[in-house]
Order: structure tokens, then C-alpha cells, then sequence
């Protein structure tokens, strides 16, 4: 049996006719900048999201970028942020030309750790930037009361969590922004790159809409200077044919995890979830003490999976100007060694699902 890590072909099949229908509306409009499905797609996810304002642009990171750029954070500032995420979550924070601070997670969550934040904010801090890893929320109550305190803005990465819920609040609301990813491979992907911000403060959506398209407004005259972040309309489209499935998906990957929970906990460490977080699992994330072996033993055995991530981010060589080393946030650095991600997209079988959990245990 073969087992890929995602199968988008299976999530395509039954959804092609609406997919290829929004495409060819798309092509038969020729409205490809700004067209109507924006707001369309914008009025939907900023409802999902429980907030008052979403804003779509061109993928997850300039969701971060864009953010960043509309807080005013830039050079002599600091943010704050976790180490164990995705590169663009501390790349984003570098090319507004801030200074990333890293915070080791907590290992049960591999969400950053709120205790260790207050001792590493300065004069310079501006920002908190926590990540909802693999579809946890972050300890947002705890980050909130310390950026209160402290007076810093919290910019949600809630790349890998549309739809999951701390304390029944969905993520995207908590800050002050949050930021979407719908990069193919998330829980709602579009097909290309695609992103979204989400806020309730009105001035902060008006500045963020500015930016995405130069700064410009009324157009032609720049008062400030943006970019360009548009969301495609064919994306939009297309994310709006999917995103009525986006529920069913989610209690599909949750099901997934509810099985592997009960098969593996003997012999792998499992996700461990808050009792009032609901995690959308846009991964299911074990640890063992050999996960090399085990990851081998996996691609041997035709079965896609992924160590997500191989390298804190504050020992990457770009990153070597901040001055971390080996030590500085040991809970990440022990993370990166011992976590594998498995499939877990909710049109796993349950022919696959068995085969996956013989598997794991034989490799461990
Ligand atoms: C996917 C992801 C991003 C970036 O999103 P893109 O749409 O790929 O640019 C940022 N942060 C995290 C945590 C992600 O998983």
C-alpha cells in the first residue's frame, strides 16, 4: 500500500465540477484583479473568524508582512516570537528590518511558552507574535494579559489554524490581527498561494487594504508605501466552492486523530490538547525518542510523512547575526529532533489509516 502525505486528488475528485465551474466564471468576467468574489470570500471568513474585518491578499506570509508593515514595525523595533514554526513566521519580522526575539515553546503544545516571554521584552519590544501550531491556538490569555501590560500588539500566525477554537474564540480574533495562510496544503487551501488577515479594529483594516494595493488611495497618490498583496479572484473563486466543506473537513481530520489517539498513545507521544482548545489538526504530530528510524522506517514502507521542522529557526544560518546557539531554547532544539508529522487529511481510509498505525508501531 502507498500512503501520500496529502492526497489533493482525493479532496479534488468529488469537488471538480464546482472548482472548474468558479474558474470559467472567473475567465468568462476577466475580472482577475478585485473581482466581486473578494468581498464575497472576505465577508465569509471574517464571519468564520468571529471578526469584524477580513482582508484577502497574495499568500500567509505577506498576510505576516502586510501586518507587520500596517503596525508600523520596523527598524529599532523587536518582536517577539517562537523559534518552532515555519521560516516565513521570523523572515516576515527580519524584512520589515525588526529584530526577531525567540522564545522556546512549550513542549507539550510546541506553542510558544508565555512564562518565558516577559523576560525577554525590552524598551524596544512592539509586538508579540505567537503561532497556532499544527491547528493548537497558543496560551492566548496568558499573551494577552503580558501585551496589556507591556503594551505590544499580538499578531496571530493562524496560518495552520482556520476554524480552531481557545476558550470557544476562534483564532484570527484574539490579537490585534490574525493571519491566514491558504497555501494548498492547509486546512482550506486554494490552488496556487493565497492569504487573509483578520481584525476588528477598523483602522487597521482600512491600512491594511491601502497597502495591499501600493499604499495608494485615492489611486495614484501615495501617502504610504505598500505593495502588492492582492488575493487573485480565481483564488477567491475557487476558496469559495470549498470552504462549505471546510467543517466537514475538519471533524474528518479530527476522527483521524480520535483513531490514531487510541492506537498509538502506548507507543508514540501523541498530540496533547488543551481541554478548552479544539484543534483543527492540520497536523497530527507525534514524538518518539527514534524518530529517525521511524521516519526512514515509514518512506520504506511507502508512507508519506514529514518532519515539520528539522531546524529551529534560531539556529538557521541567516539568523546567525542574532547570536543563538545550541542551547538557547533547548525545548525547540529537543523538538526538532523527536517530532514526526503523519497523514492525517480526512479522506484517509481506513484501509490506510490501519496500515499507517501497523506501521508506526513496527518502526518505533
Ligand atoms: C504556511 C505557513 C505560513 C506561510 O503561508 P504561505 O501561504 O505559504 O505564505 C506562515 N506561517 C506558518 C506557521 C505556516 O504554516
Amino acid at each position: 500500500m502507498k500512503v501520500p502525505m496529502l492526497d489533493l486528488n482525493a479532496q479534488y475528485e468529488p469537488i471538480k465540477e464546482d472548482v472548474l465551474d468558479a474558474m470559467r466564471e472567473v475567465f468568462e468576467s476577466k475580472r482577475f484583479i478585485n473581482g466581486p468574489q473578494i468581498t464575497e470570500l472576505e465577508e465569509k471568513i471574517a464571519e468564520y473568524c468571529h471578526c469584524k474585518y477580513a482582508i484577502g491578499v497574495t499568500s500567509g506570509t505577506d498576510a505576516i508582512l502586510i501586518s507587520l508593515m500596517a503596525l508600523d514595525i520596523g527598524q529599532g523595533d523587536e518582536v517577539i516570537t517562537t523559534p518552532f514554526t515555519f521560516f516565513a513566521t521570523a523572515g516576515c519580522i527580519h524584512r520589515v528590518g525588526a529584530k526577531t526575539v525567540f522564545v522556546d515553546i512549550d513542549p507539550k503544545t510546541y506553542n510558544i511558552n508565555p512564562e518565558l516571554i516577559e523576560e525577554k521584552i525590552s524598551d524596544k519590544t512592539k509586538a508579540i507574535l505567537p503561532v497556532h501550531l499544527f491547528g493548537q491556538i497558543a496560551e492566548m490569555d496568558k499573551i494577552m494579559e503580558i501585551a496589556k501590560k507591556h503594551n505590544l500588539y499580538v499578531i496571530e500566525d493562524a496560518a495552520q489554524a482556520i476554524g480552531s477554537e481557545y476558550k470557544n474564540k476562534r483564532a484570527g480574533s484574539l490579537g490585534d490581527v490574525g493571519c491566514f495562510s491558504f497555501f494548498p496544503s492547509k486546512n482550506l487551501g486554494c490552488c496556487g498561494d493565497g492569504g487573509m488577515v483578520t481584525t476588528n479594529d477598523e483602522d487597521l483594516a482600512n491600512k491594511i487594504k491601502i497597502l495591499r494595493a501600493h499604499g495608494s488611495k485615492p489611486k495614484y497618490y501615495h501617502k504610504v508605501i505598500g505593495g502588492n498583496f492582492r488575493l487573485d479572484t480565481i483564488q477567491a473563486a475557487i476558496l469559495l466552492k470549498k470552504f462549505p466543506l471546510l467543517e466537514k473537513w475538519h471533524k474528518g481530520r479530527q476522527k483521524n486523530a480520535e483513531y490514531y489517539n487510541e492506537k498509538l498513545k502506548s507507543y508514540a507521544e501523541i498530540p496533547f490538547v488543551e481541554n478548552y482548545n479544539k484543534m483543527i489538526y492540520n497536523q497530527y504530530t507525534i514524538r518518539s525518542k527514534s524518530r529517525d528510524k521511524l521516519h526512514q522506517h515509514l518512506i520504506d514502507s511507502n508512507i508519506g510523512n514529514a518532519i515539520y521542522y528539522p531546524v529551529p529557526l534560531h539556529l538557521q544560518k541567516c539568523f546567525a547575526n542574532l547570536e543563538y546557539k545550541i542551547g538557547d531554547c533547548p525545548e525547540s532544539e529537543k523538538a526538532a529532533n523527536e517530532v514526526l508529522s503523519i497523514p492525517i487529511y480526512p479522506e484517509l481510509s481506513n484501509e490506510q489509516k490501519n496500515y499507517i498505525v501497523e506501521k508506526v508501531i513496527s518502526g518505533i
